[in-house]
């Protein structure tokens, strides 16, 4: 068999990686191990702004958004001192059914996007985006197909794969990306090596059912809601809406064994119930937080992404998700070189983009998870007290889980912040990207930076009026712009032209009368045409030379 591009693993990043290919024209084999149908274990449960932006472009947004919860079942982060116990605080966000309509209710209502984040969990997200893969004629999914090994040479990559039911067959590419998760062979096999630090924090996760548990609680029901008390601290995330939940409980540095933990007692002190409450434990997934990251992300033809990159405490939802911006990297980078328009140093590109960030994000990550385990070691004896010093406890853990936690349920920075100024194929100028944290970024047109979102006057997103390939976003109408077009024409680069008007304070942003996006919308280059070399520019952003401007 032959193709384009061999995915191994259909996850969530393979899924995402084959789509951003197709939407290139390219095909793609994705080879996955599981049978069709084989339910994953409930993992993630929040979809970033970022990917539902690229779910967006792939005409999935909206299938994904009236998924999940019931429509009007709140999406807020709660903190209790038990899930049926007194509430210390709680973060606001817009139930889904509500998005568009309520821009009043929580830090990420008036997100500058066309899609804000939106809670739902892997389990319904997978069938999803493999239905979206199915339907796709470039892309070819073989499930219980493992890949067993391969080989490479200057022309391609030849893979062994052992098929469920029949024997053995050989898949030849011209690249190969391991999707294949954390255990990934493929980075073991190009000689990769998970760096950092191997486990920072142990979880026993158990999934399960519990129909009276939403009776049972004193205020509102929502997505996420964290149990904090002097005996067991957990938290946990609600799937279905109505029973189905999945339950957290973070061991503490005096217990090192999952099995030396009683699971029951700890959901019954989380939950804040008695033996005689009944539920049904569905699944287990006990964990170790990690934050390790491959230090070889690329060996010739063959490449990965996603967890088999970069395993971490998934705070901020940043799991997932991060494996999703890999794919949106990937896949343009890939679908151009293929399609014959990018050159060889776009390859380097995603080592040198992703891998910086992938970085940063473990860090913010790991950060995050030490100064949670330090608020949960720190609950005040009294916080259940019925005294007025209960009380005073009470509202100041209130305040302190809010602020530390608002972080990362409205993680603006990491949606939008990061930036790509290490790139060899990014143009840049004298202007350094802004620097973002985990809840805060500075929109900007630097390049590197995503390009900053607005509506345009027919309502569209800007985004939705970029094509497949680059877009050439002109401020000015009377700038000339034909050096750019014929420049991409003569390498077979798709080119839009567009003429922007954004107004107020996203008008302000835009200062320079020409700016270069890339399809991963993120600025390639910006400046005047008058003094640009733009056979150059176009060059330099699509792999073919080094151009210094
Ligand atoms: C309890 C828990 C909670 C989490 N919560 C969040 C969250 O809130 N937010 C977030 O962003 N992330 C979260 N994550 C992380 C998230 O689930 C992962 O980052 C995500 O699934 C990674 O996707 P992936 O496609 O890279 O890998 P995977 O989902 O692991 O998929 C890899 C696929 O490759 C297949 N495969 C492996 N080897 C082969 C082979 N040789 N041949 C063929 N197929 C192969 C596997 O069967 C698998 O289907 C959580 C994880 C856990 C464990």
């Amino acid at each position: 068999m032959k193709t384009d591009v061999l995915i191994v693993g259909a996850g969530p990043v393979g899924l995402s990686l084959a789509l951003e290919l197709a939407h290139h024209g390219v095909r793609s084999v994705v080879v996955e191990r599981r049978a069709r149908g084989d339910v994953v274990t409930v993992r993630c449960n929040h979809i970033s702004s970022r990917s539902m932006e690229f779910f967006r472009r792939h005409g999935l947004a909206d299938r994904v958004r009236q998924t999940g919860l019931p429509s009007d079942y709140p999406q807020d982060v709660s903190y209790r001192t038990a899930t049926t116990g007194v509430e210390l605080s709680r973060i606001r966000i817009a139930a889904r059914g509500d998005r568009f309509s309520d821009r009043d209710t929580g830090v990420d209502a008036d997100w500058p996007t066309a899609e804000p984040p939106h809670r739902m969990n892997q389990i319904y997200l997978e069938p999803l985006m493999i239905d979206a893969a199915l339907a796709r004629p470039e892309i070819t999914l073989l499930f219980q197909h493992d890949m067993l090994d391969f080989v490479q040479d200057d022309s391609g990559v030849t893979a062994r794969i052992a098929a469920g039911t029949g024997a053995d067959i050989t898949v030849e590419s011209q690249f190969l990306v391991g999707c294949d998760g954390g255990a990934s062979r493929v980075r073991k096999a190009i000689g990769g090596r998970l760096d950092g630090d191997a486990v920072i924090q142990r979880v026993q996760s158990t999934y399960l059912r519990a129909p009276g548990l939403i009776d049972a609680m004193q205020v509102p029901p929502c997505w996420c809601m964290f149990s904090l008390n002097p005996r067991r601290s957990g938290n946990i995330y609600s799937i279905d809406g109505k029973e189905l939940w999945l339950v957290h409980n973070y061991l503490r540095d005096s217990e090192p064994e999952f099995a030396s933990v009683d699971r029951d007692a700890c959901i019954r002190e989380i939950f804040g119930v008695g033996a005689d409450f009944d539920y049904e434990i569905l699944n287990i997934e006990d964990w170790f937080g990690r934050r390790l990251v491959a230090d070889k992300l690329r060996d010739g033809r063959v490449f990965i992404a996603g967890d088999a990159a970069h395993l971490w405490v998934p705070y901020a939802g940043y799991g997932m998700n991060a494996g999703i911006a890999d794919a949106f990297n990937l896949g343009w980078i890939l679908g151009a070189v293929i399609a014959g328009w990018g050159g060889e140093r776009l390859l380097d590109a995603y080592v040198a983009e992703r891998g910086p960030i992938t970085e940063q994000v473990s860090r913010f990550a790991m950060d995050h998870c030490m100064k949670m385990a330090a608020q949960r070691s720190a609950v005040p004896a009294n916080l259940e007290d019925p005294t007025p010093e209960g009380e005073a406890a009470r509202a100041r853990m209130g305040r302190e889980t809010y602020d530390l936690n608002v972080q990362q349920y409205c993680a603006a920075g990491l949606n939008y912040g990061y930036f790509y100024d290490k790139s060899p194929v990014i143009a840049a100028d004298d202007a350094q990207p802004p620097g973002y944290t985990m809840a805060h970024y500075t929109p900007s047109t630097v390049p590197g930076c995503r390009v900053p979102h607005f509506f345009l006057d027919d309502g569209r997103s800007l985004y939705d009026a970029f094509g497949t390939g680059y877009a050439l976003l002109r401020l000015d109408p009377s700038v000339e712009v034909a050096g750019f077009v014929a420049a991409a024409a003569a390498i077979g680069m798709p080119l839009a032209v567009l003429d922007i008007a954004p107004k107020g304070a996203v008008g302000a942003l835009y200062a320079h009368p020409l700016v270069l996006v890339r399809p991963d919308q993120h600025v390639a280059w910006r400046g005047d045409a008058s003094d640009a070399d733009a056979e150059g520019i176009i060059r330099h952003v699509a792999g073919y030379q080094n151009k210094i401007i």
